[in-house]
């Protein structure tokens, strides 16, 4: 029976002059199997993200850098792997865990807690997240599309999506003109996920939770960064400077619900919100580790630097000559 099947198998082999081959076999680096690929079959890509991660000086990223770089490893994934394979259960959380190990304490494994949920940094930013794919989910959508594209597309069955309730804050990780880093630092207080005094009090790490800041109060999110004497005096300064009145509550929300005339000058003072709030948290950390209090004047500065240096950067498109006068204004003075 062999014999003749291989006596068969030569023959074509002549007739077509290709070698007859057997599955699984490799393709462009990945594995091509009438299965499912197996955890084994994965391990090559499990080594490529975790080369990928410790390859590019990624110890010295901040939060934002390090979410670029793992949106940027997680586009391979979608991009190609997803795309063709329903790669195992077990591979995709390993893949996860290796990312958000890495975005909360810049390693690939690591068994301390994150700071916020991975399921909220894979939301839409339009809820809150950052719009990393959930792997697992994007996994079975995208092969689910060949499925779709073949028999159902006609149908439009898949037209609507349920919209859930938006977060308050929503918007402020949507304003793209805000710095990275300080986008991310206010998301992140936008969760009430720093580690504040009175989260680490909580978990039992420290016996007092004091604000370093005044000495006085306790540190809570609400305290430090809205509620505190040095916090309120350097939104003073700010708000003189950029000749716009900013709320002494939460500034966050505060600037969700206002409305403006204008949408660049909206953003604009998200630009400036999101500053103040990662340059208090900087003073804040400064104090913590050198004992060394920041003047509220040489914060304001650092703010004022780093909203000066990101205005430079974008070709603001805006018709009001008030707008753009205001605009001058905060970059010369
Ligand atoms: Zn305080």
């Amino acid at each position: 029976m062999d014999h003749g099947r291989n006596y068969k198998a030569k023959h074509e082999e002549m007739a077509t002059g290709m070698q007859l081959g057997t599955v699984p076999f490799k393709y462009l680096g990945v594995t091509v199997s009438p299965k499912r690929l197996s955890i084994l079959d994965c391990t090559i890509l499990v080594d490529n993200v975790v080369d990928r991660i410790r390859g590019m000086g990624a110890k010295h990223l901040s939060y934002a850098g390090r979410l670029v770089l793992i949106r940027a490893v997680l586009s391979t994934l979608h991009n190609y792997w997803t795309r063709i394979f329903i790669l195992p259960k077990t591979v995709l959380k390993k893949i996860e865990s290796i990312c958000r190990d890495y975005l909360w304490h810049r390693k690939t494994d690591s068994a301390s807690p994150a700071l916020v949920a991975w399921e909220r940094v894979c939301r839409p930013k339009r809820q809150g997240g950052w719009g990393l794919h959930n792997l697992m989910v994007w996994n079975m959508a995208v092969v689910a599309k060949y499925v779709w594209w073949i028999e159902i597309k006609a149908d439009h069955l898949w037209v609507k999506w349920v919209h859930d309730a938006m977060c308050e804050w929503y918007p402020w990780p949507l304003n793209a003109w805000a710095v990275p880093k300080h986008r991310f630092i206010s998301w992140l207080v936008g969760h009430n996920r720093l580690l504040t005094q009175d989260r680490l009090l909580s978990m039992k790490i420290i016996q007092s939770n004091l604000c370093y800041l005044c000495g006085i109060q306790q540190e809570t999110h609400t305290h430090l960064f809205f509620k505190c004497v040095y916090s309120r005096r350097c939104c003073k300064l700010v708000s003189d400077w950029c000749a716009e009145p900013l709320p002494d509550e939460d500034c966050i929300n505060w600037w969700c619900r206002k409305r403006y005339r204008n949408l660049s000058k909206k953003k604009i003072v998200g630009v400036i919100l999101a500053g103040l709030i990662y340059h208090i948290w900087m003073a804040r950390n400064k104090c913590r580790i050198d004992q060394e209090l920041l003047r509220p004047e040489k914060l304001v500065q650092l703010v004022k630097q780093d909203v000066r240096n990101r205005l430079k950067k974008f070709q603001i498109k805006c018709t009001s000559v008030s707008v753009l006068n205001w605009i001058e204004t905060i970059v010369k003075s």
